[in-house]
């Protein structure tokens, strides 16, 4: 009687595989019996949001019942500010995966293709394959995204390319000079979509900035997140700088209501609050020493 449920599902997505996410602390407990959890899988900010984000929040809170802001006119323009580009260059995400998932649906189709690397970050294969596009996975050096073999590997049916820099889970970079290698190298047509989820935390000198090669190349869209070093993965904010006319056709294809309002009033408060963000990444530095210290041991 009933009709398969599975099988009437598109092809491409008949071939996929749900994102597993890292378990909620809760769920661990219960299932182990530990008491004591540290974390880790999903790269949260430990220290929990800042005292003035809880404020902005609650100050929020009496206005649910009305539907955010859908072009997030104030966040956005904080953002401009921040990165020194027109509001017309902002487009915000339910995350920055939202961001992620829009390029492909605005720009990915059976018969193109999206390049990124083996051992990428794992949503770039997700919004690849939901497109019906073919995926190019360029096989990683020394873990991390070999540009030189992923500009060969652009062909005239490539639209997009995604590369995470820093890369999640591997934690290589990119230097400048491969980035700017493989803008050079490929043909404008193709959109080269720069994940920054961790770039608060690099401080390496030939550590690219994406948002000031925007002005040499209209190609690239960079993305960035609240959820990592602002503390905010449970609100669903990134945002991503681009050529105006990147940002318009994301605009199309997004939900009108894609960022709640709760949200893009944590993420403005955020931004204003520097010295939330400048302990985390103090933080992280000496973690990761601590981290080295104790392996090398
Ligand atoms: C965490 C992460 C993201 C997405 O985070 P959002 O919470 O959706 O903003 C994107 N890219 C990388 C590499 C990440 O690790």
């Amino acid at each position: 009687m009933s009709s398969n449920l599975i099988d009437l599902a598109r092809p491409v997505v008949k071939t996929m595989q749900a994102y597993q996410p890292g378990k909620p602390i809760e769920e661990a407990q219960r299932e182990l019996g530990i008491a004591s959890f540290i974390k880790l899988a999903s790269n949260e900010n430990p220290r929990g949001p800042s005292e003035s984000i809880l404020t902005a929040i609650s100050a929020a809170l009496p206005d649910i019942n009305r539907y955010p802001d859908a072009n997030g006119y104030y966040l956005k323009k904080l953002l401009a500010e921040k990165n020194g580009v027109g509001a017309e260059c902002i487009t915000l995400g339910c995350g920055s995966n939202d961001i992620l998932e829009l390029v492909a649906s605005a720009y990915l189709d059976r018969g193109t293709t999206a390049a990124y690397s083996q051992y990428g970050f794992l949503v770039y294969a997700l919004a690849t394959a939901r497109s019906g596009a073919a995926p190019i996975v360029v096989p990683a050096k020394n873990y991390g995204h070999d540009l030189l073999a992923m500009t060969a590997a652009v062909t005239e049916n490539t639209r997009v390319i995604y590369i995470a820099n820093p890369n999640n889970p591997t934690g290589t970079y990119a230097n400048e000079q491969s980035l700017v290698g493989l803008l050079d190298g490929i043909p404008r047509s193709v959109i080269v979509v720069l994940d920054e989820a961790y770039f608060e935390y690099v401080s390496r000198p030939d550590y690219p900035d994406g948002v000031s090669l925007l002005a040499r190349y209209d190609n690239l869209l960079v993305t960035r997140t609240f959820s990592k070093a602002y503390g905010l993965s449970g609100m669903r904010v990134g945002y991503s700088v681009s050529h105006p006319d990147i940002a318009d056709i994301l605009n199309r294809v997004r939900q009108p209501f894609n960022v709640a309002s709760l949200s893009l009033v944590a993420a403005q408060a955020a931004l204003k609050d520097e010295r939330y963000l400048e302990q985390t990444v103090a933080m992280n530095h000496a973690g990761m020493k601590q981290l080295e210290t104790g392996l090398k041991r």
